[in-house]
């Protein structure tokens, strides 16, 4: 027998991906299904950022980068931090990364070990428990309540903090449930921090463009009390339907910079080139795209939640963020990840089961409006049928 090492049987996965691959099946035997499972834009990268890596390509920008990224693009990652929210950051504390989830690794790789605290969200999104159990640290969930709008409470997280705390994972706007943190609440937990400097954190923020009904996104950069100890995760993935270039980037605070610049050399080298030439247009270029995405998510939101409270044993809250929706499915009688398996197989409608999200996760389905009116309504139609026709297994 191979002697490999132990912690690679703690690693988790995302069963989204999973869900995607049997929807994929089922659609591949000739099944009309439709997929309100995966978390990516259905719309098509807006033309100028492909013909800027086209052009990248065909101008010989073919060869390595440094391992941080260009600088060009790093510049433009600064000035839209500074144009969007007037955090100052300096593009030698930006790093280009590929995609969105290597920030949660690395972050987690430089604070996890036996013996130390991180706090996560739950539910939340599922690399961050999967990558806490990897290091062998002890994941601790933070609650995330729909009686709170499926924000976090500050209260209830400054509570899980302990002298064995060595980082904390923000998500808002959040997956699973859409849940925007009010700025308010994202205050009273900045006063608490300043009590454990030792606690650094996370903060995932690739939902940042999308904020609904007046809501304003927080930037966590925006603290002066945690500046030296935030870490900012975002990227093109969601707000320039980017998620297959992987493409995404890394705010490091102090020596954290420098451990992840070593990371990379070690790990990738640097992130494709053509694929950085597409996120500097991106974010140098019109953002009108973006505004048109963000408000046909919106619209799309008005659809998912109307109809979902018209489902039999559904009530769903609002969601003020990303494109997802979490219904409450606990009067239908159906567990949530059962309901979800027989919505695909039966009903031909893929979703995930709140409890792929944590534990707290049960009861609810996340439903991903990434998808056309028109699906969204057939996958209504469908649901209703099934739920009022089907007995809860
Ligand atoms: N963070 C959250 C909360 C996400 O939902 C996702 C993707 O679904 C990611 C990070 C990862 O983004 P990327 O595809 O850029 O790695």
């Amino acid at each position: 027998m191979l002697k490999t090492i132990a912690a690679f049987d703690r690693i988790g996965e995302e069963n989204a991906f999973a869900v995607l691959a049997r929807a994929t099946e089922l659609a591949a035997q000739g099944r009309d299904i439709i997929n309100l499972g995966i978390g990516q834009p259905d719309f098509r990268t807006p033309d100028h950022i492909v013909e800027a890596a086209v052009k990248a390509l065909r101008d010989g920008h073919h060869g390595y980068t440094p391992a941080v990224g260009i600088r060009p693009l790093r510049e433009a990652v600064a000035a839209d931090l500074y144009r969007r929210f007037k955090v100052s950051v300096s593009p030698d504390e930006v790093m280009i990364m590929p995609g969105g989830k290597p920030t949660m690794f690395m972050s987690i790789l430089m604070f996890g070990r036996p013996g130390v605290d991180i706090l996560y969200p739950d539910p939340g999104f599922p690399i961050y428990r999967s990558m806490i159990e990897f290091t062998g640290a002890r994941p601790v969930p933070v609650p995330i309540r729909e009686e709170n709008g499926f924000g976090f409470s500050a209260e209830e997280t400054l509570r899980l903090i302990t002298p064995q705390t060595r980082l904390l994972i923000l998500n808002s706007p959040a997956n699973p449930t859409g849940g925007v943190t009010p700025q308010s609440e994202v205050e009273k937990l900045v006063a608490g921090l300043e009590r454990w400097p030792d606690v650094a954190v996370l903060s995932d923020e690739i939902y940042d463009h999308m904020v609904y009904d007046g809501e304003t996104h927080v930037c966590l950069l925006s603290y002066p009390s945690i500046r030296d100890r935030t870490i900012l995760l975002n990227g093109w993935s969601k707000t320039y339907a980017m998620t297959g270039w992987r493409l995404g980037y890394a705010v490091w605070p102090g020596k954290l910079y420098e451990y992840a610049r070593k990371l990379a050399v070690n790990l990738h080298s640097c992130v494709n080139a053509a694929a950085q030439y597409a996120g500097l247009a991106a974010l140098t270029g019109p953002q009108d795209e973006v505004h048109r995405m963000v408000a046909e998510f919106d619209r799309r939101r008005r659809v998912v939640v109307e109809g979902l409270n018209a489902l039999p044993g559904v009530t769903c809250a609002t969601p003020k963020g990303a494109f997802y929706a979490f219904p409450n499915i606990k009067r239908t009688g159906w567990k949530a990840k059962a309901l979800a398996s027989a919505l695909l197989e039966e009903a031909g409608v893929a979703v995930i089961g709140g409890p792929d999200f944590g534990v707290l996760g049960e009861g609810y389905i996340r439903l991903s409006y990434a998808n056309s009116t028109e699906n969204i309504r057939r996958a209504l139609a469908r649901m209703g049928e099934f739920l009022t026709t089907r007995k809860a297994a």
